[in-house]
């Protein structure tokens, strides 16, 4: 089946779909994201992916393309006409099409809008949270901004590749400080001997992670004690558990970090019960 973008104002055969040269998201990666999950062919938690472009938008000072409620019912179409029951959802704005030049365009352009959609395999995905994945941490490289989902994410795909190469599924970023600040596509949790689930708080150093965000409403639910701050490696190193979040991957137990084992270096149980609630706190649109 072939699968359909949508590309500025129209819905297009992904191999036809195309945007210019002069987009200022290919020459300076001068534009912002959105990923979402997709359940029996519903958005996953819209409301919350929504609210974080805007402000992602605002932070860049690049307009809303359309209005919000113009917006989902173009994803909604992009997800019906590829017929993804189980995937993911991919938005891109960026700043729009000019000659280039460092500064905005002025008087401002039209930002470019893109969504494309993928099928996933739901199998594959519960296989690999049984299994558990492996994550290597590396110093952190990125500009202070990670709060703003931008797509330039050239020291994010450097991080994916080398875990890659070192049979690793994730990267950890680790500070200055020594403390890890996220994954190179994901938010970082460890959970302590104690029973207490510890991930960094927003305020420095991360991505917000929507996952992350629902995620505390199911700690809360389910009377798990979080504490929001950082933590090292050595630490996570000693924890009984660790996982990584993200929206296409839910709750995702770490095995091995370093080529050490976490834990007992199987998925631990909490991780396990956040992953199995997790879809009791999110919304379906
Ligand atoms: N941090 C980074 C750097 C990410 O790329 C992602 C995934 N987009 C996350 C955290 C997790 O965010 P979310 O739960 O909203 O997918």
């Amino acid at each position: 089946m072939a699968r359909i973008a949508y590309v500025n104002g129209s819905y297009r055969d992904l191999r036809d779909a195309a945007v210019n040269i002069e987009d200022r998201g290919y020459q300076f990666s001068d534009g912002v994201y959105e990923v979402c999950e997709i359940r029996n062919g519903s958005l996953v938690d819209l409301p919350r992916h929504m609210a974080r472009l805007k402000r992602s938008l605002g932070e860049i000072r690049i307009a809303m393309p359309m209005g919000e409620a113009a917006l989902a019912a173009v994803m909604h179409e992009v997800v019906r006409r590829n017929r993804v029951r189980y995937g993911l959802i991919y938005l891109q704005i960026t700043r729009g099409v000019a000659h280039r030049d460092h500064a905005f365009p002025s008087p401002a352009v039209k930002p470019s809008l893109t969504v494309t959609a993928k099928s996933l395999s739901f199998a594959k995905n519960q296989a690999m949270a049984a299994h558990g994945i492996a994550v290597v941490t590396l110093p952190e490289n990125r500009w202070p901004r990670v709060d703003i989902k931008s797509v330039s994410l050239l020291p994010n795909v450097l991080a994916k590749q080398q875990a890659k190469e070192q049979g690793a599924y994730e990267a950890w970023f680790v500070d200055r400080d020594g403390f890890v600040t996220e994954g190179s596509s994901s938010n970082a949790w460890i959970v302590t001997k104690s029973g207490a689930v510890v991930t960094r708080s927003a305020e420095s150093g991360i991505l917000p992670g929507i996952t992350r965000a629902v995620l505390m409403d199911v700690l809360a639910a389910l009377q798990i004690r979080l504490e929001e701050r950082p933590f090292t490696p050595q630490e996570a190193h000693e924890a009984a558990e660790a996982f990584v979040t993200a929206s296409t991957q839910i709750v995702m137990p770490v095995v091995k970090i370093d080529g050490q084992p976490v834990g007992t270096g199987t998925p631990g149980p909490i991780a396990l019960k956040l992953r199995d609630h997790f879809h009791g706190f999110s919304t379906f649109s």
